[in-house]
């Protein structure tokens, strides 16, 4: 989603309290569908169920109906990057990483949030993509600060999984603002230039999501229109964190590590465990 000209909406503390809320709700769901994930699972059913749940919690699905989407989930296998639509046919394997990204819309205000799944046996490579993807998530965020600009963020997480790690970052596909909207402005890339792009300010919520690729990054979008995959069909990965910019510093709206208690209480689900703490 890559609109020019949009006007970045900065938010009230009582607003970024409604998004964290919602981003709360989302990282329930989430870690609910982590609780329940094993193979031979499909995407359809995990569906209805987050479907379920999040009303049950007074909410609604975020991303069913927008832009037309069909689900409650965004559940993308192997190489497919996101946009996957959950299916009958989508039965979950022993191997696959499955990125699962949810929205839910509560009190007016959007929440946004997603986490790479390993279901069993996954190999030693794809594991490590997966590890290294969600550590640039926060060398991402620990650039969210007053006074830098997106490009920090933006190359933070390039260089890490570029430079040091030999993979490639999709850039077609992009963080954004968020609040009473799904996407807002500012467009937050994986790649760029440091001190380039808007000046991050008090009051800014935005949605930091690296999409990594094992190979290369090149993607095409299934006939499906919606799932965007790797050309060369190898794995790619996607963590997302909702944060809000204050003068304390990156303010993190949406909660993993409730979505990691429940992997670690699935013997059918395999934690990617940091390494370092940010
Ligand atoms: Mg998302
Ligand atoms: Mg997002």
């Amino acid at each position: 989603m890559r609109r020019k000209g949009r006007k970045i909406i900065y938010k009230t503390a009582e607003e970024i309290e409604l998004i964290r809320a919602s981003c709360m709700l989302v990282c329930k769901t989430l870690a609910y569908v982590g609780s329940l994930l094993r193979p031979g699972m499909t995407g359809e059913e995990i569906d209805t169920k987050a479907e379920a749940f999040i009303r049950d919690n007074g909410a609604l699905p975020g991303f069913k109906g927008l832009y037309g989407c069909p689900s409650t989930l965004l559940v993308s296998r192997n190489e497919a990057v996101v946009h996957g639509l959950p299916s009958k046919e989508q039965v979950f394997a022993d191997g696959d990483i499955l990125s699962i990204d949810c929205g839910v819309l509560m009190n007016d205000f959007y929440g946004d949030a997603a986490y790479t799944f390993c279901v069993g046996d996954v190999d030693e490579a794809t594991l490590q993509l997966c590890l290294v993807t969600n550590e640039s998530l926060y060398l991402g965020i620990e650039q969210a600060v007053v006074g830098n600009r997106v490009g920090d963020i933006s190359y933070a997480i390039q260089h890490f999984t570029e430079k040091v790690h030999g993979y490639s970052v999709v850039r077609e596909l992009v963080g954004h603002g968020l609040g009473r909207s799904m996407h807002e402005a500012p467009d937050v890339p994986n790649y760029g230039r440091r001190g380039q792009g808007p000046v991050l300010s008090e009051g800014m919520v935005i949605a930091i999501e690296p999409m990594i690729n094992l190979g290369r990054k090149e993607v095409r979008t299934l006939r499906d229109d919606w799932t965007i995959v790797t050309k060369d069909k190898k794995p790619s990965a996607h963590y997302e964190h909702t944060i809000a910019v204050t003068q304390n510093g990156p303010d993190i709206l949406s909660n993993h590590e409730i979505i990691v208690e429940a992997i670690e209480q699935n013997p059918n689900i395999r934690a990617i465990v940091r390494e370092t703490t940010a």
